[in-house]
């Protein structure tokens, strides 16, 4: 039976299968809704984002470290400012800051957005790419950038997600914000919520939701 084999890089695979289906499970249960969504988490394999020796425990509901410093978000998270991003409208054009290890952006592509996204240290969107690659995921464009300039040669987005925490609302990201784009992001100094920014015709609607925990946007590349 699968869930006595002892997990290698051989059976790994198998495991994971009904792994994932547990932790979607999970998500239902803490409210997502949205089956694209759903759809996307159960169909990105998670344990090839994270590094071997971490890769069993890559469906648990916990943030992991991804190296330099940086953490892969808890599935709950990712799939909560995945919802938030694309409910009720087709994914569109979506900008990521914070590629980090790939995760985010390969469940987005998992629902059909396009993808554009920007990571400031190097080394980590070559591992990035190389996890996407291994996942069969390869139609995003990765920009080594700095995200707080956002990308305005690829403007407007229908979307903008931000997976590291900001002290204010970047000018430019808003700016490169198309009318009715959302802007799903964690902002705060020392305590973070999560935020979503609407652009209307009227302006900018912020709505706070809820209190997580992301590394730092830094200014520049690394
Ligand atoms: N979405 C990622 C989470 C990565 S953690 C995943 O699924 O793995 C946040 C990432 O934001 C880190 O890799 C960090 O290097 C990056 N980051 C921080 N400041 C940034 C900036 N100004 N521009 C682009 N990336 C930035």
């Amino acid at each position: 039976m699968a869930s006595q084999l002892t997990p290698t890089r051989q059976n790994y695979g198998m495991l994971s299968d009904r792994t994932r289906m547990r932790m979607v499970d999970r998500l239902r249960q803490a409210g997502i809704r949205d089956e694209r969504v759903l759809a996307a988490m159960y169909e990105v394999p998670r344990h090839l984002f994270v590094d071997q020796a971490l890769a069993t425990r890559a469906y648990d509901d916990v943030s992991l470290p991804i190296g330099h410093a940086q953490t892969i978000s808890q599935p709950l998270t990712v799939a909560r400012m995945t919802e938030l991003l694309i409910v009720g409208r087709t994914p569109g054009k979506i900008l990521e800051i914070g590629t980090g290890c790939g995760y985010q952006t390969a469940v987005l592509l998992k629902t059909g957005a396009q993808v554009f996204s920007m990571e400031r240290l190097a080394p980590l969107l070559d591992k990035a790419r190389q996890h996407l690659r291994n996942a069969r995921l390869v139609h995003a464009r990765l920009v080594h950038g700095d995200g707080h300039l956002g990308l305005p040669e690829a403007a407007p987005f229908d979307g903008i997600i931000m997976t590291a925490a900001a002290k204010s609302i970047p000018d430019a990201l808003v700016s490169q914000l198309a009318e009715g784009g959302k802007l799903v992001m964690p902002m705060g100094d020392g305590e973070q919520f999560l935020w979503l920014i609407e652009k209307t015709a009227q302006g900018l609607q912020k709505t706070k939701l809820d209190p997580v925990k992301f590394v730092p946007l830094l200014p520049g590349r690394g």
